[in-house]
């Protein structure tokens, strides 16, 4: 070696033989990343070399010579499985699937717009469950046969590659990919050269961007790559790293991934023939700029004929454009100073946009907000006509935390609905439970709603797979221990214990996620003393497998892993408590299945959705966590345990106190006892705790190891996630998004010149008064009140409105509860703007009772009464 690193790698493709040249096919669809058969084929071509390649299908190809492919090629036995790996994928890929019995409702194509992309191991695009997510969306709409289009970008060293010092701090480094060597293919103008797309930057500089493609399924992928010849040296760096940098670097990240990318589905539907996307959906507000680049479309007469005014492009734009905000933490929002964006619009970027509108739509206009700063989750709310949240509690506080958008509206009325998240199945699945299913029951059990077959599996099976997973489990930590002392200086002569680490018999308890504080990896520290307690437990052991990657930037977050490790090094417990560097996919795989308990305890409601605990669920692993997130929806009571949340007047170390003593508790007389349950009662002292399971089997634990299976499997499954998209946000999108371009957008100009009317017109609208006849002095269920409301509408006309008397249940502060509405029908016009609004109300309910009046902009392009964030009640 010479101590010279390279500057660029490349990797030269090998020449597949005809016979078997399909392989190059199947390594290049990343469906290999969950289509176990042809994984399976890849390995069974060279066991060695596939995990020397690290079991990617690509680098095996290319690592395998001349000769050993001319063998292969030889083999009839190889060409035949070739040929039927290679017609399973031509048929999955064209097959009709659940998307096909659709209505003509259903978009022709979804462009689905995300920062990052969690696949597989070997395409690291990822930094934790935003891109792990954005990887199961594509992989079941794939499946599904949800025609979308994923978009993001190409980062040349992903995210960092995590190691630890001596001392347990966090070390990073930055390996390059090389996209000749990814599963990744070149987008190219007919002419061969690769297309470009292209961006205007201050000072009059130009982005060039490459886009590759990788094939997730049925589903492309577009990655945008800023590495290329034609651009200066910042440029090239501007998809150097995931996250990379603050400031400008970020924000030129972001607007290559909102409009370049939008630039790019354009290149791509030219080149292609495919159709353009009729929804777009963006997976948080990096990609917002997404809006900006349609606006200035439809404002740009070389694009449209008739090039729309701003208010009707942004009508217009919206209607299409769903929303997903992820995370109720405002540290997880990104946010630039207004000057910064100011400064990239003042020049090509957007011409014919104006500059003033787009600082408008970020801007924190409302109590608690930041005049100087430019907000991208507040941008993407305002150019999407449909948003969501990720979990139902997800959705409550994002209403509350959004809520200044919408002034005078009672929080549930904030229109972000929500979507739970899910899990890709078949990817999170361990192939030892899959193949159990499938001989039992054919493949389609996991693919399908219907996963109460688990009942009829024996006990002795159920935890005799429970043990094999948990001893993989137990195999692969040793080796990573192993080989994570040996980078903190150790010598293999200090390293025998690690042979012996943690006991395939031991209670197994996994928590692995990325290091924000909010997350408290170190909460199980708090009482040091009671943790090894439980930890050494004579006959209830229990063991703990810790991994996660702190942001770089984040001092607080690598020290809480200094802390962690530290306690994980003492040799009294260091084989029952260990932390494993460069948590990802392929570690993910084998932990979620061979943990026993999957423990998650953030600080709630912080936690928007959480998915690492359904990876565990779908393996028959229970979950301990904290109420937050899909486990405030989803737990039972038999699906694991709830760690009880302190209350929220409790300061934070109080809370921390609570809640650490609560799930000591938890561990102590719930978890282990039954874990070990049974064996306990019948062979104490005698077993001994070496070998708690010789012998009688914990019914109970295993009876909630089904109940989950059942229960948990098809609620937590992408598929479920991926079709209430399809039928709650994308097909009302796509419908909405052609009526607003019906008849060269008469109905986008037509809602857009009504929201320039009402809009100035609203401060004149109010509730004069209000009465009420028709009931007795003691009412009854059954009478009827009439309602009269006195408004003015000022320049408005009582068709521009909808009045409603809203009534419900009353307390002791006249506060209304359990709400419901009912429009104010009949009218009388009094004349200079004044009209009575009344209707006849039902008394249908015993109990105290009340009512108000309100008033709310209305007009049948609006998906909902709140959308223009306009009000009045009595
Ligand atoms: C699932 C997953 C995550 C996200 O887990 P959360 O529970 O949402 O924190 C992060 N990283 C990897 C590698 C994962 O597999």
């Amino acid at each position: 070696m010479t101590g010279m690193k390279a500057i660029r790698r490349f990797t030269v493709r090998t020449v597949v033989p005809a016979q078997i040249s399909a392989l190059t096919k199947l390594a290049t669809n990343l469906r290999w990343s969950w289509h176990l058969p042809t994984r399976t084929l890849f390995e069974s071509l060279n066991p060695q070399l596939w995990e020397k390649s690290r079991r990617n299908p690509l680098a095996m190809l290319a690592a395998l010579s001349r000769e050993q492919l001319q063998a292969l090629a030889q083999d009839p036995d190889v060409v035949s499985r070739v040929a039927a790996a290679e017609s399973s994928l031509d048929t999955y890929l064209c097959e009709p699937r659940w998307y096909q019995s659709l209505g003509a409702e259903a978009p022709a194509c979804i462009a689905y717009f995300s920062p990052e992309f969690g696949i597989t191991e070997v395409l690291p695009q990822y930094s934790g469950g935003l891109g792990i997510l954005a990887g199961d969306h594509l992989k079941s709409a794939s499946d599904l046969g949800v025609p979308l289009i994923g978009v993001g970008l190409l980062y040349q060293a992903g995210y960092f590659k995590q190691s630890l010092s001596r001392d347990a701090w966090q070390q990073e480094s930055y390996p390059l990919l090389d996209p000749d060597s990814l599963p990744l293919t070149l987008l190219r103008e007919e002419d061969g050269t690769p297309a470009l797309v292209t961006l205007p930057l201050p000072n009059n500089r130009v982005l060039h961007a490459h886009i590759w493609r990788a094939d997730v399924g049925r589903v492309p992928l577009l990655l945008l790559d800023s590495n290329v010849a034609a651009n200066d040296d910042a440029a090239r760096g501007v998809t150097d790293r995931l996250y990379g940098g603050g400031g400008d670097h970020r924000l030129t990240q972001e607007l290559l991934l909102g409009m370049g990318g939008v630039k790019a589905l354009r290149t791509y539907a030219r080149l292609t023939g495919t159709a353009a996307p009729e929804v777009f959906h963006t997976n948080e507000g990096h990609a917002g700029f997404l809006g900006i680049e349609r606006v200035r479309e439809l404002m740009d007469p070389a694009i449209t004929e008739q090039p729309l005014s701003w208010g009707e492009a942004l009508a217009a734009g919206r209607a299409s454009t769903v929303f997903t905000t992820h995370t109720p933490v405002p540290a997880g929002i990104d946010r630039f100073p207004r000057s910064m964006i100011e400064h990239f619009f003042a020049g090509a970027l957007a011409p014919g946009v104006p500059v003033s509108e787009i600082l408008a739509l970020g801007a924190e206009n409302y109590d608690g907000g930041d005049p100087a700063v430019f907000n991208m989750a507040v941008m993407g709310l305002r150019l999407a006509q449909r948003a969501n949240g990720v979990a139902k509690l997800h959705g409550v506080v994002s209403r509350g935390m959004f809520s200044g958008l919408w002034p005078g509206f009672e929080q549930q009325d904030v229109p972000i609905i929500s979507v739970t998240n899910g899990v890709h199945v078949p990817t999170w699945v361990d192939p030892q439970l899959a193949a159990l299913a499938k001989e039992r029951f054919g493949a389609e059990v996991l693919d399908g709603p219907d996963w109460s077959k688990v009942y009829d599996v024996s006990d002795e099976e159920v935890w005799a797979l429970r043990r094999r997973l948990r001893s993989a489990l137990v195999d692969d930590a040793r080796a990573r221990l192993r080989s994570s002392w040996k980078k903190r200086g150790a010598a293999d002569a200090q390293l025998a214990w690690t042979d012996s680490a943690l006991d395939p018999d031991v209670l197994t308890i996994g928590f692995a996620r990325r290091v924000p504080t909010y997350k408290r990896l170190t909460l199980m520290l708090r009482d040091p003393a009671r943790l090894k307690a439980l930890l050494l437990h004579p006959e209830h052991p229990i063991q703990i497998i810790i991994a996660g990657k702190s942001h770089p930037a984040d001092d607080a977050g690598k020290k809480m892993i200094q802390d962690l490790v530290q306690f994980t090094d003492d040799p009294e417990v260091r084989h029952r408590i260990i932390f494993l560097p460069n948590y990802d996919i392929a570690m993910a795989r084998t932990l979620f299945p061979g943990c026993d308990v999957w423990l998650n305890n953030p600080l709630r409601p912080l936690e928007a959705c959480g998915t690492s605990g359904m990876k565990a669920a779908i393996n028959g692993s229970l979950n301990l966590s904290v109420m937050d997130g899909w486990w405030d929806e989803m737990y039972d009571g038999e699906n694991g345990w709830a760690i009880p949340t302190a209350n929220t007047g409790a300061g934070e170390t109080e809370r921390d106190d609570i809640e650490a003593a609560a799930l000591y508790e938890l561990l102590e007389t719930q978890v282990a006892p039954r874990f070990y349950g049974e064996v306990v009662a019948s062979a104490a002292g005698a077993a001994g705790a070496s070998q708690p399971h010789q012998g009688a089997l914990p019914a109970r634990w295993i009876s909630m190891i089904k109940h989950t299976l059942a229960n948990l499997g098809p609620a937590v499954s992408a598929d479920r996630m991926v079709a209430e998209y399809v039928q709650r946000l994308y097909q009302p999108a796509a419908v909405a998004g052609r009526l607003a371009r019906a008849n060269n957008y008469a109905v986008t100009k037509e809602l857009a010149a009504w929201t320039e009317r009402v809009r100035p017109a609203w401060s004149e609208v109010h509730v004069e008064h209000v009465d009420s006849h028709g009931l007795g002095d003691e009412p009854q269920i059954g009478e009827s009140l009439q309602v009269r409301a006195h408004v003015n509408l000022g320049q408005l006309d009582p068709n521009d409105v909808h009045v409603s008397v809203v009534y419900g249940t009353v307390d002791d502060a006249d506060d209304l509860a359990q709400t419901r509405s009912q429009r104010l029908e009949t009218v009388q016009d009094h004349g200079m703007g004044r009209y009575q609004f009344s209707a006849d109300l039902l008394i249908d309910r015993s109990g105290d009772f009340g009512y108000s009046v309100q008033i709310l902009p209305t007009h049948g392009a609006l998906a909902n009464p709140a959308e223009l964030g306009l009000i009045r009640t009595a």
